[in-house]
């Protein structure tokens, strides 16, 4: 048989024909791609901490190893990681969350989709604020649920109001997501923002959040955030708190997520998992127990850098003409309004009419690698990573710069 043979009679199901690829994973492909080539490329494109795993994390990895726990675990993890958990979902919101609240994935992502597979009906509506995750439409979608996009707006620090809340629920709301601080913003809901919509939300027990919260220990106030289930006790019950290593540990390719919630979803979550994968990865489990509990000292350096760097870009950002950078409270990521440069030209005579054409004029001309902000439900904007060195940023933003320099 040969490949175009198999090509020509395969259909991929509706789900799949509904769904795109996430434009971050292939932005970073191009990225490759390019760099492959032999062209120097600052890739800013990137969603993960540039650093290593911490050794004590690592060297937990190797003791679970070597002591033998390389085979699956329970369905819902193993006991020491649900405690691990547990204590720190009390020590951050105060909270004690019983056993039966914790769900354990690999990696977040997979414990959002598991979530909206075991919640969503057809038409199911999941409403989801501007600029969002890229992952939250299309796993709805994938999962037979409308996703109802709300456009936030400039004067709202991109954050969905009361009001926007109100007049997007339907009977067929199942789902708000909140994503604080946001990917790709870095803006981070306050406690009174939070409680304003709790308020909204009192008034509609058909509809829960999900409140994804993985970029909570990378923030540059001087006060630790707050999250919904903490200050909201009147709806905690129909709070999903997302949360994982992946960022604050740099530990992506562990892959290794959670989420605590009413013990009746999370059991349904649960049921979903053991057959999808059984269990989360032994060995990630064992990683995370020593990331959670162990020394937290590498989150705190690595979040003082993120700021110095952050600090950096905004600065650097904010001398070009036509830009106007989000300034973010939390994350590492800038999301940049270049409304400003549409309708000038390229040295070559081309009108930039979209930030689609912004993104490919400054990977084309300045070797700077971005996100179009379409890709985030928000236009004309585009998504700087600052999971990178100071010097990678310095050396970017002067590219970016001499580039927008020539446009006219
Ligand atoms: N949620 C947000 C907002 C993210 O930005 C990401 C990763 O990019 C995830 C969830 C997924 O994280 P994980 O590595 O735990 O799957």
């Amino acid at each position: 048989m040969t490949g175009s043979h198999l090509a020509a009679s395969f259909t991929p199901a509706q789900r799949v024909q509904r769904i795109k690829a996430s434009p971050s994973t292939v932005a970073a492909a191009r990225v490759r791609e390019l760099k492959a080539a032999g062209e120097q490329i600052f890739d800013f494109t990137v969603g993960q901490p540039d650093f290593d795993t911490p050794q004590h994390i690592q060297d937990a990895a190797t003791r679970a190893m070597a002591a033998g726990e390389t085979r699956y675990t329970s369905v819902n993890g193993t006991v020491e990681l649900r405690a691990a958990i547990r204590q720190r979902m009390q020590r951050t919101s105060g909270i004690a969350y019983p056993d039966e609240s914790v769900t354990i994935g690999g990696g977040a992502k997979q414990v959002i989709y598991l979530a909206f597979s075991a919640t969503l009906d057809a038409h199911d509506e999941v409403i989801i604020p501007t600029p969002y995750w890229v992952s939250y439409p299309d796993m709805v979608a994938a999962n037979d649920g409308t996703p109802v996009i709300v456009q936030t707006k400039a004067e709202d620090r991109y954050k969905i109001t009361p009001e926007q809340l109100r007049a997007a629920i339907t009977e067929r709301t199942r789902w708000l997501i909140l994503n604080s601080p946001s990917n790709p913003t870095g803006v981070a809901y306050t406690k009174p923002e939070l409680q304003a919509l709790a308020a909204v939300l009192e008034e509609v027990p058909h509809v829960w959040v999900l409140t994804d919260e993985i970029y909570d220990d990378i923030t540059f106030g001087p006060e630790p955030l707050v999250g919904l289930a903490e200050v909201a006790p009147s709806i905690r019950s129909r709070v999903l708190t997302v949360n994982g290593v992946s960022k604050s540990y740099a530990m992506t390719g562990w892959r290794l997520g959670y989420a605590v919630g009413d013990p009746a979803l999370i059991g349904a979550i649960n049921l979903l998992q053991s057959q999808v994968s059984t269990c989360p990865s032994s060995v990630s489990q064992a990683a995370a127990v020593a990331a959670l509990t162990g020394d937290q000292t590498f989150v705190h350096e690595t979040v003082r850098a993120y700021r110095e760097r952050r600090d950096r870009a905004l600065d650097l950002i904010n001398t070009i003409d036509g830009l106007h950078p989000i300034e973010p409270d939390g994350a590492f990521y800038l999301f940049v309004d270049c409304a400003g440069l549409i309708g000038r030209r390229t040295p070559q005579g081309q009108e930039l009419t979209s930030d689609q054409d912004v993104t490919l004029y400054l990977l084309e001309e300045a070797g700077v690698a971005v996100i179009q902000g379409s890709a985030f439900g928000a236009e004309p904007f585009f998504r700087m990573s600052f999971a990178t060195d100071l010097d990678t940023i310095e050396a970017g933003v002067a590219a970016i710069s001499e580039a927008v320099a020539q446009l006219t």
